[in-house]
């Protein structure tokens, strides 16, 4: 609802009144305004790696005489940058197709364990670079098999154990663990990091939206994760939920119905 207060005086300047007027605005102008953000958030993001990458080529062109180790420590700049741009990129395509499917994704039986050995796989180099402990439990040895998009449940997954891995800090703890009952599939992401504080923990699901963004730039995040993440739940028919204490961890649980 829009407000719009304003305060009737005479020509004494006393004060006779005010006139209030609520302006409902309509679920279609929420919507425009929300794509509007989205726009504007998404040119600044794909903006600043740009001018970065950009300054610092120029330095180096007019420069012919430069220092070999500043040159090369320019080019490692322009080098990290041109990957957040291109992550920024990919997860922007990723939101496009799941908005542009809205739920006629590819539907094939998966087997939600598998997919989630092969991600723990693919963090196994960080997680001992960090020395980082990773568990899985699995609630029992049957497949848990769950209709849905393999690529979009991989990214689901990928996404949030990128997360507990970026915001441990080393020597931290990373447990996984996925149960299923006779109507729906439970993977729960817990870790012993920084925790989220309660007043962001509902915005954290929205795009763009950050707690430390300087933090998050530096581990090379794009402020998109969850909201992917939110979004191919929901493509499953299915949720994500969040509970957390600053200082001691997160807990992340995605329930999809079988
Ligand atoms: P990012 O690319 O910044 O990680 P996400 O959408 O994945 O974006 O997450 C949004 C924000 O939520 C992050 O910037 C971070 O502040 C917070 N966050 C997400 N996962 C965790 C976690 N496991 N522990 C602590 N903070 C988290």
């Amino acid at each position: 609802v829009d407000i719009y207060v304003a305060v009737l005086r005479n020509v004494a300047d006393e004060t006779i009144g005010a006139v209030v007027v609520l302006h409902d605005i309509s679920e279609l102008d929420r919507l425009e305004r929300v794509r509007r953000d989205f726009v504007a958030n998404a040119s600044h993001e794909l903006k600043t790696p740009i001018t970065v990458i950009r300054g610092l080529a120029e330095t180096i062109l007019d420069d012919e005489d430069m220092d070999a180790g500043i040159r090369h420590s320019f080019t490692e700049k322009i080098h990290a940058q041109s990957i957040r741009l291109s992550k920024l990129v990919t997860d922007l395509m990723t939101l496009s197709r799941l908005e542009s499917v809205q739920g006629e994704q590819d539907s094939q039986l998966i087997d939600l364990g598998e997919v989630v050995r092969r991600s723990i796989n693919s963090f196994r180099q960080v997680c001992q670079d960090k020395q980082l402990t990773m568990k899985l439990e699995l609630a029992s040895d049957k497949q848990v098999l769950i209709p849905g998009d393999i690529q979009g449940i991989s990214q689901l997954v990928d996404n949030l154990i990128d997360n507990a891995v970026k915001y441990t800090p080393e020597g931290g703890l990373v447990s996984i663990s996925l149960v299923s009952s006779k109507d729906s599939a439970e993977l729960v992401v817990e870790d012993s990091g920084i925790g989220i504080g309660y007043q962001y923990q509902q915005r954290v699901f929205e795009r763009f939206y950050r707690v430390d963004k300087a933090r998050s730039r530096e581990l090379g995040g794009t402020g998109l994760g969850l909201s992917i993440v939110k979004n191919i739940a929901e493509q499953h028919a299915g949720s994500v939920s969040l509970k957390s204490e600053p200082g001691v961890g997160s807990t992340f649980t995605v329930i999809i119905p079988l």
